[in-house]
């Protein structure tokens, strides 16, 4: 597909020409009509497949001329770096129209983005909790906005913006177009679209794309994180063979957990990066490892997306991914230039399935190797694989009438209060019980009568 393909206008075509693009990239080409059409969408892509232009294609194409001064396209992404380039992206297009674009990020000065604002926009790019400082400061006003981005979605509810996201649906008009990119589903990506999205289209890029063939896959069916543990530590052994081993992990727990345990076991060798990881950390970590000074790096899927480092001998799934597209964007890691990547794909019972719909989104079994016989199978569970013990006719535990009530605790004074009425009264009778004046007989005479 070119992008006389697309229905361009000349303004874009020339932008284009300019930047020396030949073809669109395959997710430019699918999501054009899809998103120009106004529907709900949700693209899966990762940084580097050309997205952000898939995005503003079709939005500055359809963005007419106006003069007005508040925004009508607003595009939410995660980091401030992201913002800057992604301005940057769109003033690249938009250098034969005449349009308004304006960044804002947290860590800076308010006022001078409020003093941008005022001066009127057509599309804000925002990071989500300076967005709404300023919506909420009136400076912003939201009414116009016909057009809400969601960037590196996955990113951003990782970093635990979630409930920034909500405060801005919130003020946002209803009658909007919705557009959202992740590079990885995860859980709280799908319920996001689940709850907000009105039948969403989906567009992504065929993940069977990835050039397997460079890639050799392979698995073990190990029955527990200690058991994997041991394999780890067995195969990682062999530091000629595994000299640049990317480990992914689905969570930051898990990620920190089997960090605190590798680095035991092979000192200094190991780095890890996930979110709650300041971003300086989190930039050590990969330079160290690119750079050959540690071997190992334990990454969450999220955090991982993007690295582009440079022959990785394995990557080692140690737990298996929910969705099917996140072991693509895992394997995607080795194998580059032409050379002969390797990954290994951990599964313990409770993953057979997940393990399942990788082959049949690969058309493709990954062999299955025995776990060596010098691997300790390890009987102890963490916390996550107990099962929930269910008691049946145990003596010792009391009966259910015999359990104690509900939790009682001592009401404080002013709940422990009867209604006796009048309490302006009694509240006088107990200041006042005796009579220091002449003036008080009256109202002692009242009390004895009334006893
Ligand atoms: P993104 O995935 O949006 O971060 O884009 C990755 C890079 O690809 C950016 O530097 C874009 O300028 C560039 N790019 C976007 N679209 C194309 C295209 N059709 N042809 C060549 N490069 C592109």
């Amino acid at each position: 597909m070119t992008f006389q393909d697309l229905n361009l206008n000349t303004p874009l075509y020339n932008a284009i020409e300019d930047l020396g693009f030949e073809n669109p990239t395959p997710i430019q080409a699918e999501a054009f009509n899809i998103i120009a059409s106004g529907k709900d969408v949700v693209g899966i892509a990762q940084t580097g497949t050309g997205k952000t232009f898939a995005y503003m294609l079709p939005i500055l194409r359809h963005l007419k001329y106006s003069r007005q001064d508040n925004p009508r396209v607003l595009i939410l992404v995660p980091t401030r770096e992201l913002v800057v380039q992604v301005v940057d992206e769109i003033e690249k297009l938009s250098r034969y129209i005449n349009n308004r674009v304006l960044g804002v990020y947290g860590g800076t000065n308010i006022n001078t983005q409020k003093q941008a604002v005022a001066q009127g926009q057509d599309i804000i790019v925002a990071t989500p909790g300076r967005l709404y400082d300023l919506a909420v400061s009136r400076v912003l006003q939201l009414k116009s906005i016909q057009k809400l981005v969601i960037d590196e979605v996955d990113v951003m509810l990782d970093l635990g913006f979630r409930h920034q996201l909500m405060n801005i649906f919130d003020i946002l008009p209803e009658r909007r177009q919705n557009i959202m990119f992740s590079a990885t589903m995860t859980k709280d990506v799908d319920d996001l679209i689940t709850h907000f999205f009105i039948n969403p289209a989906k567009v992504q890029i065929a993940v069977s794309g990835t050039p397997l063939e460079n890639i050799k896959q392979q698995r073990y069916d190990v029955p527990n994180f200690y058991t994997k543990v041991n394999l780890l530590e067995y195969l990682l052994q062999d530091e000629n063979e595994f000299s640049k081993v990317l480990i992914f992990v689905a969570y930051k727990k898990m990620a920190d957990r089997l960090f605190d345990t590798l680095e035991a076991l092979f000192h200094g060798q190991t780095c890890v990066i996930h979110s709650n990881k300041t971003q300086n950390y989190r930039l050590r970590s990969i330079e160290q490892f690119r750079d050959g000074e540690h071997r190992i790096l334990v990454a969450t899927d999220v955090m991982a997306r993007g690295l582009d480092i440079d022959d990785i001998t394995h990557v080692i799934n140690f737990d298996t991914p929910e969705y099917p597209e996140n072991y693509m964007h895992r394997i995607g890691r080795t194998g580059r230039a032409e050379k002969e990547g390797r990954t290994l794909l951990f599964s313990t019972e409770k993953e057979q399935e997940a393990r399942e719909k990788i082959e049949d989104l690969m058309q493709l079994q990954i062999e299955s190797v025995v776990i060596p016989e010098a691997v300790e199978i390890s009987t102890t569970l963490i916390e996550e694989e107990r099962p929930q013990i269910k008691e049946r006719n145990n003596p010792i535990k009391r009966k259910k009438e015999d359990l104690p009530g509900p939790a009682f605790h001592e009401k404080k004074d002013k709940n422990k209060k009867v209604n006796l009425g009048g309490s302006y009264r009694r509240e006088a009778a107990k200041k006042y019980k005796k009579p220091k004046t002449r003036g008080d007989k009256n109202s002692n005479r009242r009390n004895k009568k009334r006893r």
